[in-house]
C-alpha cells in the first residue's frame, strides 16, 4: 500500500509524528473518492495520495500533508467545512477551503500585469501559505499527469501554470518545484522544440554523465585536499534554461556551452568564499559571471556564490553555497518547516529568513519571535488589498473595506455616478457591499441615477470620494447660478426690462468686469451666495435710482439693513443669500428656521412662526444665529396705556437709556381714556427687547406691552 511509503516518508524527518491523522485522512479521501477515476484510468485516489507525497518531500508538517490527502473531497464530493473541522480539527477545515476556493479563481491570462495581479490574488486568498504550497503540489503532480488530456486543454493548463504558479513557486524560493514546472509547460507548449532539445541534449548525455562523474571527483579532490569536506552534486541543466538561453542569445543548442552545472555544499560561510578561492585558483573562470549571491541575496531569498570555470573548453557552471542555503535555495518558504515534538518549530534565523520573504511581499509588520511564526503564516499576505474580477475577468485591487461603489467608480465616472446597485457572484447586493477576495462584481447602472451626498460614508477610495464630491459640488454650483439668475430676471421685469436685454447690450457685462468677473454665471454664482449683494449690481445696472434723495432715518434704515445676511449661518455656512421675514421679524436669540424661497434665497422665520408652520415642510431648512456680530433688527410694540400726558416722553427716556433707536411711531386715542401706541424701534436681539418691555411695563400709565410685526 503506497501510504506506506508516504508515512515512511514523513517520519524520516519527523519521528513523532501524529501518524494516525495521516491514516485517518487517507481513509476519508478514500471513501469521499470512492468509484471515480483519473483520464488515465487510475483510481482517483492516486492524485491525493502523489499530492502529499510532494508535500512529504518538503518536508511540510503533518496537518498541511492531509490537506494533500483532502485537497479535492470539498470540490468533487460534497463534503463540507464542517464534515472536515469535526474530523481533522479547524485548521485542516481552512486549508482545504483554501485550495478549493483557489482552485475555483479562473484566469483568463492576457497582459503581464493581470498575471501579477492574479499572483498575488492567489497568495492573499490564501491565508496561509500552506495552501499554496499544497495548490502547487497539485498543480505539479497534474502537470506530470497531463498525457491524457486533449492537446489544448494541455496548452491551457501549461499557459496558467507558466503565468502564474511557475512565478509563484519561484516567489516562494520553491525552485524545484518552479523548474519541474517550467520544464513541463515548455513540453506541451513548445512540442516540437522540446523534442529537438531533448533529444539534442540525450544525443549529448552519454558524454556529460561521464563528463560530471570525473569533474565531481577532481573537484572533491581538490577541495578535500585543502580540508573542505563538501557534498557536490552535478547534473545537466534544464531544458528551459537551456531554451531560454538559446533564445536570449539567438544561438543553436551546439552553441551553448554551459550544459552543465554542479552545486558545492559547505559547512558554512567562510568555507564558501575559500572553496571559491582554490576553484579559481585551479581552473581560468569567466570574472563577468561571478555573482555573489551571498553577500545580496536574490529577492526570493535565495543565497549562493556561482562562478562559471573553464577546466578542458567545456564550461560549468559552480554554485557555492551552506547547508541552510541549499535547503532554502531547494524548498524556499517551505525549508523553514521543522518539527519539534510534533510541532513546528523555528529557530530565530529561520524567522529572520521568512523576514526577508514578507518584505518581498510588501508586508508590513516585522517578525520578531518566532512564537508569532504561525499567526505570521495564516495572516494574508496581502492584508491590505482585496482582488476582485470585473464581469470580463480583468482583476481590479482595492484596499480593505472597499464597497461595490467603489468598485463602479473604478470602472468609469459615469458607471459609478449612474450606479443603483451590484451583483457580487450574480447575488445582487447593495452599494455598501464590502467587496471580498475572489468576488466577480458587475455593476447596475440608471441614467437617472445621480450621486448623494450620503454616498460620501459608503466610498473608501479616494477616487470615488473625489468623483462625488465633485458631482455634488458642480450640481450645487448649478443650482447657484439658476439661482443668482433668476433673482436678476426678476429685477430687470420690475424695472419693465429682462435679463436677455441687459446682457445683449452689454450692460451687464460693464457691472461684472469690474467686480473681477469673467462670465456671467460667476456673477449669478456670486449674488447667490451672498459674496456679491444684489443692491450694487442693481445699482450699477440702474443707476438712477440711486438719485432718488433720502431721507436721513430712512438712510439710517437701509444701511442698517444692508447687512442682513451677517447675523445667521445656514448649514454651518455663513454667505449664503438670507433675508428676514417680515410675518414675524425674528430677533438673536429666538429660535429659528429657514424657508428657502425660489427667488430671495433663504428666507429666516421664528420657529413658531404661523406662515412658516403652514408652508412646505420639505423646503425647510435649519439655520442659526451667529455668534458675537453686532446686528440690528426691526421689531414693533403694541403698547396699551391710560391717554395722559407723559406717557410719550417716558417712553423716550427709557428707549434712550437702553440704546434703542425708534424709528416710528403712531398713536390713537382709543375706548375709556386708552391709548394705543404704536412702537418700531432697531434692537440687538430678543433679550435686549425682554428688557425694554419689561421696563416699559413699570412705566406708571402703561397697562400692556405686546411685541407685533412692523408695519409695512
Ligand atoms: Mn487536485
Amino acid at each position: 500500500m503506497r501510504l506506506n511509503e508516504l508515512i515512511t516518508a514523513v517520519q524520516q524527518y519527523a519521528k513523532d509524528a501524529d501518524i494516525q491523522t495521516l491514516v485517518n485522512a487517507y481513509i476519508f479521501a478514500a471513501q469521499a473518492h470512492n468509484g471515480q477515476m483519473r483520464k488515465s484510468g487510475e483510481a482517483y485516489l492516486t492524485h491525493p495520495l502523489a499530492v502529499s507525497m510532494i508535500l512529504a518531500d518538503m518536508k511540510m508538517d503533518v496537518d498541511t500533508i492531509a490537506t494533500g490527502l483532502l485537497h479535492d473531497t470539498m470540490e468533487d464530493c460534497m463534503v463540507t467545512h464542517a464534515d472536515l473541522e469535526e474530523n481533522f480539527g479547524l485548521d485542516v477545515a481552512d486549508l482545504v477551503d483554501g485550495v478549493t476556493k483557489i482552485g475555483k479563481l479562473q484566469f483568463r491570462s492576457k497582459e503581464e500585469a493581470q498575471a501579477e495581479n492574479f499572483r498575488k490574488m492567489v497568495l492573499a486568498m490564501s491565508n496561509d501559505i500552506r495552501v499554496v504550497l499544497v495548490k502547487l503540489a497539485d498543480r505539479l503532480h497534474n502537470m506530470r499527469t497531463m498525457q491524457h488530456m486533449k492537446s489544448d486543454r494541455q496548452k491551457a493548463i501549461s499557459r496558467e501554470t507558466m503565468d502564474i504558479f511557475a512565478p509563484i513557486a519561484n516567489r516562494l524560493g520553491l525552485s524545484r518545484v518552479k523548474s519541474e514546472l517550467e520544464d513541463l509547460c515548455f513540453r506541451y507548449l513548445e512540442p516540437d522544440i522540446y523534442e529537438q532539445l531533448s533529444n539534442s541534449l540525450s544525443d549529448r548525455s552519454k558524454d556529460n554523465n561521464e563528463y560530471i562523474k570525473q569533474f565531481k571527483i577532481k573537484l572533491e579532490e581538490l577541495l578535500s585536499s585543502k580540508g573542505i569536506h563538501c557534498t557536490i552534486y552535478g547534473r545537466t541543466k534544464h531544458l528551459v534554461s537551456i531554451y531560454r538561453k538559446m533564445e536570449s542569445q539567438s544561438i543553436r543548442f551546439e552553441q551553448v556551452h554551459d550544459l552543465i552545472a554542479f552545486r558545492v555544499i559547505v559547512h558554512d560561510l567562510h568555507e564558501c568564499y575559500a572553496s571559491l578561492g582554490y576553484i579559481h585558483g585551479t581552473y581560468s573562470h569567466h570574472p563577468e559571471r561571478l555573482k555573489d549571491y551571498i553577500a545580496q541575496p536574490k529577492s526570493n531569498g535565495y543565497q549562493s556564490l556561482h562562478t562559471v570555470v573553464i577546466p578542458s573548453g567545456e564550461q560549468v557552471e559552480i554554485q557555492i553555497r551552506t547547508h541552510d542555503m541549499h535547503q532554502f535555495a531547494e524548498y524556499g518558504i517551505a525549508a523553514h518547516w521543522r518539527y519539534k515534538e510534533g510541532h513546528l518549530a523555528l529557530s530565530k534565523s529561520d524567522v529572520q529568513k521568512i523576514s526577508k520573504l514578507r518584505a518581498l511581499f510588501e508586508a508590513a509588520k516585522e517578525i520578531q519571535d518566532p512564537a508569532e511564526f504561525l499567526e505570521t503564516v495564516k495572516v494574508d499576505l496581502f492584508s491590505n488589498e482585496i482582488f476582485v474580477f470585473t464581469p470580463k475577468g480583468d482583476i481590479k485591487i482595492f484596499p480593505q473595506q472597499a464597497t461595490a461603489l467603489d468598485f463602479a467608480y473604478a470602472i468609469h465616472t459615469e458607471v459609478g455616478n449612474q450606479c443603483t446597485g451590484a451583483f457580487a457572484n450574480g447575488k445582487m447586493v447593495p452599494l455598501r457591499y464590502v467587496l471580498q477576495n475572489g468576488d466577480r462584481i458587475s455593476v447596475q447602472t440608471s441614467p437617472n441615477q445621480t450621486p448623494k451626498r450620503a454616498w460620501l460614508d459608503i466610498a473608501r477610495t479616494g477616487r470615488a470620494i473625489s468623483k462625488i464630491r465633485h458631482y455634488i459640488r458642480e450640481e450645487e454650483r448649478q443650482l447657484g447660478i439658476a439661482l443668482g439668475k433668476e433673482i436678476l430676471e426678476k429685477e430687470a421685469l420690475k424695472r419693465s426690462t429682462t435679463l436677455t436685454k441687459l446682457i445683449k447690450t452689454g450692460l451687464l457685462k460693464d457691472v461684472y468686469k469690474p467686480l473681477g468677473f469673467k462670465e456671467p454665471e460667476h456673477l449669478y454664482l456670486s449674488i447667490s451666495s451672498g459674496a456679491t449683494t444684489l443692491s450694487k449690481v442693481i445699482k450699477g445696472l440702474f443707476p438712477e435710482e440711486s438719485q432718488k434723495p433720502k431721507s436721513k432715518i430712512s438712510s439710517f434704515i437701509s444701511k442698517m439693513r444692508s447687512k442682513p445676511t451677517s447675523a445667521v449661518t445656514v448649514g454651518g455656512k455663513g454667505n449664503v443669500l438670507t433675508s428676514f421675514a417680515k410675518c414675524c421679524s425674528p430677533l438673536p436669540g429666538e429660535p429659528i428656521t429657514g424657508f428657502i424661497t425660489r427667488g430671495r434665497g433663504i428666507s429666516i422665520h421664528r420657529s413658531d412662526c404661523p406662515q412658516l408652520l403652514h408652508s412646505d415642510a420639505f423646503l425647510r431648512i435649519e439655520v442659526e444665529w451667529e455668534q458675537n456680530t453686532e446686528t440690528a433688527h426691526t421689531t414693533a410694540l403694541d403698547i396699551v396705556c391710560n391717554d395722559q400726558m407723559g406717557i410719550l416722553a417716558d417712553l423716550g427716556a427709557v428707549c434712550k437709556t437702553q440704546n434703542v433707536n425708534v424709528i416710528r411711531m403712531d398713536g390713537r386715542s382709543g375706548e375709556a381714556h386708552r391709548a394705543n401706541l404704536y412702537l418700531e424701534i432697531i434692537i440687538k436681539d430678543v433679550s435686549a427687547l425682554n428688557n425694554l418691555m419689561r421696563t416699559i411695563r413699570k412705566i406708571s400709565g402703561v397697562l400692556q406691552v405686546r411685541r407685533i410685526t412692523a408695519k409695512k
